[in-house]
């Protein structure tokens, strides 16, 4: 799709079922959302919806731009099995899109959790290596330290384990990270700004091209009703008052803007932008070329 003067492309690595019933139990309310969402986004009794690992590719301002390269293939995750052992044809699948891993210009991970950095490395002759061999991989300062063993910020984390050894030190390594404070200008038209609380480096990426304007929000948001509702969430969150903050700042931004929102796990068609039912926020699917 296009978005003013960037081309847009989904890359899907998997997707699976995952119960809403863990955010809320509101049988009324969620009735009423459902009646307005799509197929895949609140089904059944169990009001499930397909929970899609994907990244989002850029291209703009000469740039080839990949937004939290998932989880990648071959890991044990422990606690998070549904991501444990995969064998998926992302890297082709990247290449299909137009992004074959050696002309990605740009990475960046909204956040530290696995299934939005696993890609920036493989594992290739007994060691992970950069998958991107020519990008500058872009890692928020504060998100970095979160997760650097070294560092007096770090906390463990069960369900992310080993995430910067594994998905983030060969890249330091291979002398291919920066890390950078917020606000921080990637290109004329993209902006990295904080969105901080599902961790405490949570970032996501503005794009403003001729007058258009989308946020990629990585998991700032992970289901439409959260819109509705900001203060609803799914668990593993660093720190949940600061995230419910973040989403109510964001819905009004993207009203205020009438901006398309591009987050990290939404169903089909995986973005959209924000309207008004009455009192309540509602999500509008897609809405692009
Ligand atoms: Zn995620």
């Amino acid at each position: 799709m296009r978005l003013g003067a960037a081309s847009l492309e989904r890359v899907e690595e998997q997707r699976f079922p995952v119960s809403l019933t863990a955010m809320t139990q509101d049988e009324a309310f969620l009735e009423r959302q459902a009646r307005s969402l799509p197929p895949g986004f609140l089904d059944g009794a169990a009001r499930t919806f397909q929970f899609s690992s994907h990244s989002w590719v850029l291209r703009v301002d000469g740039l080839v731009v990949v937004v939290d390269p998932c989880t990648g293939n071959g890991r044990r995750l422990g606690q998070a099995p549904a991501f444990n052992d995969l064998d998926t044809p992302y890297l082709e699948r990247l290449a299909a899109a137009g992004a074959p891993a050696d002309e990605v210009d740009v990475v960046f991970c909204t956040h530290l959790h696995h299934d939005h950095c696993g890609w920036n490395v493989t594992f290739q002759d007994g060691r992970w290596v950069p998958t991107f061999p020519n990008a500058v991989y872009l890692f928020v300062e504060e998100e970095f330290h979160r997760w650097d063993p070294a560092s007096p910020a770090q906390h463990a984390n069960s369900f992310n384990p080993n995430v910067f050894d594994h998905c983030v030190r060969p890249v330091v390594e291979a002398g291919l990270a920066k890390v950078v404070s917020l606000p921080y200008q990637v290109s004329p038209s993209l902006t990295i700004e904080s969105a901080t609380g599902h961790t405490v480096g949570h970032a996501m990426l503005r794009l403003a091209s001729e007058g258009m304007r989308a946020y990629f929000t990585g998991d700032a948001f992970h289901h439409p009703i959260q819109f509705s509702r900001p203060e609803l969430h799914l668990p593993g969150c660093d720190d949940l008052a600061s995230a419910i903050e973040t989403r109510r700042r964001l819905v009004r931004r993207l009203r205020d803007e009438g901006a398309f929102v591009m987050p990290a796990h939404f169903p089909a068609p995986h973005y959209g932008r924000l309207g008004l039912d009455g009192d309540e926020v509602r999500f509008l699917p897609g809405g692009a070329e």
